[in-house]
C-alpha cells in the first residue's frame, strides 16, 4: 500500500498547474517547467497600442532558471516601488487574476498543451509559436533602430552609447518626439 502523498489528501488545485501566474509571487515557469515557483517582476514599460489604448510590457524573471518571459496586457497591473541604487522595483497587483489580464505571453503555450505529448515536442510547438508571433515584432524594432540609426549619421550625432546619442539627437531640435 502507498502511503498517501500531499496530492492525494488536499483539494484538487489542478487549475492552477494550466495557469503562468498563481499570484504576484509566485509562477509556473515555463523554461523550467517547474511549478510553484518564486519569480521576480523585473521590468514594465508602456506603449501606445493606438490612440486611446495603452499596452504594458510585462518582463519576469524566474528565480530558479534565471530566464526572462515577456507578458502583454492593455490593464494597469502593476505597481512600481520606486528605484533603489539604479533597480526598480516592481510587483503585480494583489487580489487579482494576473492571466486573465495578460492577452500575449512569450514563450506561450507551454502549459496548454496536453501532458502526454513528449516535452520536447511541446517545447518546440511553443517556441514555433512564439517566434512566428514575435517575427513581426523583431522586424518593427530592427526597422526602428536602423531609421534613428540613420537619423544618427544624418545628424552627426556624437556620443559613445545610443543612449547617449538619443539625447544628443533631443538637443538638435529635430528629435524623434517631433517626427510622429
Ligand atoms: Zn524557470
Amino acid at each position: 500500500m502507498s502511503v498517501p502523498t500531499e496530492k492525494d489528501v488536499s483539494p484538487d488545485k489542478s487549475y492552477l498547474d494550466k495557469k503562468y501566474f498563481i499570484n504576484p509571487y509566485v509562477y509556473n515557469c515555463p523554461f523550467c517547467n517547474r511549478r510553484n515557483l518564486s519569480y521576480e517582476l523585473d521590468e514594465v514599460i508602456d506603449f501606445d497600442w493606438n490612440n486611446d489604448k495603452k499596452c504594458y510590457v510585462h518582463f519576469v524573471i524566474c528565480s530558479s532558471c534565471d530566464k526572462s518571459s515577456m507578458h502583454l496586457s492593455y490593464d494597469c497591473i502593476a505597481k512600481h516601488h520606486g528605484a533603489y541604487s539604479a533597480i526598480d522595483y516592481w510587483s503585480f497587483n494583489q487580489d487579482i487574476d494576473i492571466d486573465e489580464h495578460i492577452f500575449y505571453s512569450v514563450p506561450t503555450s507551454f502549459f496548454v498543451l496536453d501532458k502526454r505529448i513528449p516535452k520536447i515536442i511541446r517545447e518546440l510547438i511553443s517556441e514555433a509559436e512564439g517566434s512566428l508571433k514575435m517575427n513581426f515584432l523583431t522586424g518593427a524594432s530592427a526597422c526602428m533602430r536602423k531609421a534613428i540609426y540613420e537619423l544618427f549619421v544624418r545628424e552627426k550625432v556624437k556620443g559613445e552609447h545610443y543612449g547617449d546619442k538619443i539625447k544628443a539627437l533631443k538637443g538638435k531640435g529635430n528629435s524623434p518626439s517631433e517626427l510622429h
